[in-house]
């Protein structure tokens, strides 16, 4: 089995190493990974300008630094070495649950894969200002979780989260969407001049069988994705209209 591996952090971001040790017990494994943070670059690819891929040393594993976005990454690793089967993102420093998914650039990695047939996985630990994911306790649960969906080959796109402490089970977990995370907070360069920052701001209920909420209560969250957008239901009671304007609003 052939597993690239990218990631949104770095191709020398300790998660990242953490996932390649785990993904070596289960096939040929090689890095293609963007040389600096790409963290929030979601789906964008490069247009504007070629890239670049050089080798580059890791500890036991073939890896390439790409001056691009994860999907950059995938897009040239998946041309560059032919047959892979899957592509694993992360482990990112940070979760990625609900509508972060949407910013996620580790989330994209994976997707990256499924848009292009194949199959992706994305793993997020969460990391606090004070402490980053102690991989070292979640390489035996990247391991299981590993064992567990690369047998499933129906699930072509997979988005796994790890809890702040060590895990005491697994669920599978749907995308929690009550909730918007993110926040702008205006501030002050040395200089007096306003800037921004966009941030994320703590949420604070979950519904159960969320993301959000698996991993709140400890457990390694797995929620399977679709690359379809389409809203069924609204689409079947709009296809009903005599003509297609015919919407009611009153
Ligand atoms: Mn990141």
């Amino acid at each position: 089995m052939r597993i690239l591996i990218t990631n949104d952090d770095g191709v020398y971001s300790p998660g990242l190493l953490a996932l390649a040790e785990v993904a070596r017990k289960f096939g040929e494994v090689r890095v293609f990974a963007p040389d600096v943070e790409m963290s929030s670059a979601a789906q964008s690819i490069t247009a504007s300008r070629p890239l670049s891929c050089k080798a580059t040393l890791l500890p036991g594993v073939t890896a390439f630094r790409v001056n691009g976005t994860p999907s950059d990454c995938v897009m040239l690793g998946t041309s560059l070495w032919e047959k892979v089967d899957v592509v694993l993102s992360g482990i990112n420093i940070g979760s990625n649950l609900g509508n972060a998914m949407w910013h996620s650039g580790t989330l994209a990695g994976a997707r990256q894969a499924a848009m292009l047939g194949l199959r992706g996985i994305a793993f997020s630990a969460p990391s606090t200002e004070h402490a980053q994911p102690d991989f070292r306790l979640l390489k035996p649960w990247a391991s299981t979780v590993l064992e567990a969906l690369l047998k499933a080959r129906e699930l072509t796109l997979v988005n796994v989260n790890f809890p702040d402490k060590l895990p005491h089970g697994i669920q599978w977990t749907r995308q929690s969407v009550r909730h918007y995370d993110g926040k702008v907070v205006p501030a002050k360069d040395p200089m007096g001049r306003r800037h921004y920052w966009f941030t994320v701001i703590p949420v604070e209920s979950t519904d159960e069988g969320t993301d959000r909420w698996a991993v709140e209560e400890g457990y390694v969250s797995m929620t399977p994705l679709s690359l379809d957008l389409t809203e069924h239901k609204q689409l079947e009671k709009v296809r009903k209209l005599e003509t297609w304007e015919a919407l009611s609003f009153h």
